[in-house]
């Protein structure tokens, strides 16, 4: 089994981008697992410090690493969104492949010093483990959101990229290039599109170095992620879309049967709907790029 860091090596040189999709159940595990085993690319599955908590950190570890082991398929597990050193090592502890240490929130310095501290205490406990940072403002909750925020203060500038990078030891970044999480109502009703700044994430690149994950890819335009992994992107995550297209499945299965009460008829058409995104998705992010045709 390779590793995530020679998978993400491998994506890079193909011009192709990991999926991470987030989940909370075995429902949600399931679907995600199906659609990557359909379309034969490696994939990584995401807990926030919420989602773990509802799931259980080394509950969801086993699962996940039962299924890597006896299907011997390159799916990984990354602690999302963790804001905490203990939050981190608990996950470290789990046997998590990657983390996502967010002190985005922190003044710049305050984020790169804490960070710092993170790396090397995670490190040192799973030396393996990839660790990610993150800067800039993308908005939080992957939910359906009223307003738009002003994402506009919170890019991410690639002299930023590189002194966090250097200063941190990360092997991700996570910078924020016009992409937010969760989706506007206008968003899940496909009437508008999330737009993502491709110079910044190319010049982002070049002055970092670093693999670089794209949060809040929900209803992102195609063609502005297709462009943005060729920039850059090495890992694009996708929670909201799952959410919505969960809540459909669960909804019409409700309403198709309603005397119905046994779990595993029931949950089916949710695990379909979520399936059917993970699959465009994965097709998206793995089309290759053929360069020479491009010039
Ligand atoms: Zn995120």
């Amino acid at each position: 089994m390779q590793s995530l860091r020679d998978l993400l090596q491998a994506a890079q040189d193909k011009g192709v981008a990991l999926g991470h999709f987030n989940i909370s159940d075995l429902v949600l595990l399931k679907a995600v697992f199906a659609a990557a085993r359909e379309r034969n690319v490696p994939v990584l599955v995401g807990l926030s410090e919420g989602e773990r908590e509802f799931a259980g950190t080394q509950q969801i570890a086993a699962f996940v690493r039962s299924l890597r082991e006896e299907f011997d398929f390159p799916i990984f597990l990354n602690a999302d969104h963790t804001h905490s050193l203990a939050k981190g090592l608990e996950a470290a502890k789990a046997g998590f492949d990657s983390i996502v240490f967010d002190l985005s929130a922190l003044p710049f310095a305050e984020n790169v010093r804490q960070t710092k501290q993170a790396v090397e205490a995670l490190k040192s406990i799973h030396p393996a483990m990839l660790i990610e940072g993150e800067i800039g403002d993308i908005g939080s909750g992957s939910e359906i959101h009223e307003t738009a925020p002003d994402l506009v203060k919170g890019l991410s500038t690639p002299e930023e990229a590189r002194q966090f990078v250097e200063g941190t030891g990360v092997d991700i970044l996570a910078p924020a290039v016009g992409n937010m999480h969760g989706m506007l109502l206008s968003m899940v009703q496909g009437k508008a599109k999330k737009r993502l700044h491709i110079e910044s994430i190319a010049a982002i690149k070049r002055a970092s170095g670093a693999f670089l994950t794209l949060h809040g890819g929900s209803g992102t335009d195609d063609e502005d992620l297709r462009e943005a992994i060729a920039a850059g992107i090495n890992i694009v995550h996708i929670n909201t879309e799952l959410r919505v297209a969960w809540r459909r499945g669960l909804e019409q299965s409700l309403a198709s049967q309603p005397a119905e009460v046994v779990p595993y008829k029931i949950l089916p058409p949710a695990i379909e709907a979520v399936e059917a995104v993970v699959n465009s998705r994965l097709e998206l992010f793995n089309r290759e790029r053929h360069f020479a045709q491009e010039g």
